[in-house]
């Protein structure tokens, strides 16, 4: 059923455009093996999330098992969590998430231990903070495009020719909007 819906899709598609398939830890070892085998000759450029996020070892299988790069470590939540993950080889395209691993500095930590294994860098959501720090890794990187954070931020991110450009605004470029201020609250209390 799978491998249906991605042969059509790359046929539909056609060869020129960048597809990848995102798994979102469901498949066991087993599963894993023999999917990223029948993927292969889709030219995938990344299977993401093969296994479970924490199976470092499993994913280190595979990635030097098979060809198409394995991307992995969006549900990470430290430097220490990435360190083991690059040790065993689990990512050909590393994700890290900066407000997941404690901001911009740990972020920074993790691309240059990616950069030492010439990882590719393809950071999780929050495009608004990781456009900036991807552009700052060696290798160029891909970035999430999500719009749901939107209505939050006054600007939006420029998108031409499927590439992201920077702001030249200070800071990470965006301001809060007045939708932002009508959903926060100054406090709140939970009665027990
Ligand atoms: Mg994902």
């Amino acid at each position: 059923m799978d491998l249906a819906r991605l042969s059509a899709v790359r046929e539909h598609l056609g060869e020129g455009v960048a597809l990848m398939v995102d798994a979102n830890q469901q498949w066991s070892r087993a599963d894993a093996q023999r999917m990223c085998r029948a993927f292969e000759e889709f030219g995938l450029v990344w299977i993401e999330e093969p296994l479970d996020a924490y199976d470092f070892e499993g994913h280190g299988q595979l990635a030097a098992r098979f060809d198409t790069p394995i991307a992995t470590g969006e549900m990470l939540t430290s430097v220490a969590e990435h360190a083991e993950l690059i040790r065993h080889g689990g990512a050909d395209i590393i994700q890290p998430d900066a407000p997941r691993i404690g901001g911009i500095t740990r972020f920074l930590q993790v691309m240059a231990m990616a950069d030492r294994r010439h990882l590719q860098l393809a950071p999780h959501f929050a495009m608004e903070i990781h456009v900036h720090l991807a552009a700052a890794y060696r290798h160029e990187p891909w970035v999430e495009h999500f719009e749901w954070l939107d209505p939050l931020f006054n600007e939006h991110l420029e998108i031409a020719d499927g590439r992201m450009r920077l702001s030249d605004r200070p800071g990470l470029g965006v301001t809060l909007s007045d939708q932002a201020r009508a959903w926060t609250v100054d406090s709140f209390e939970i009665l027990g």
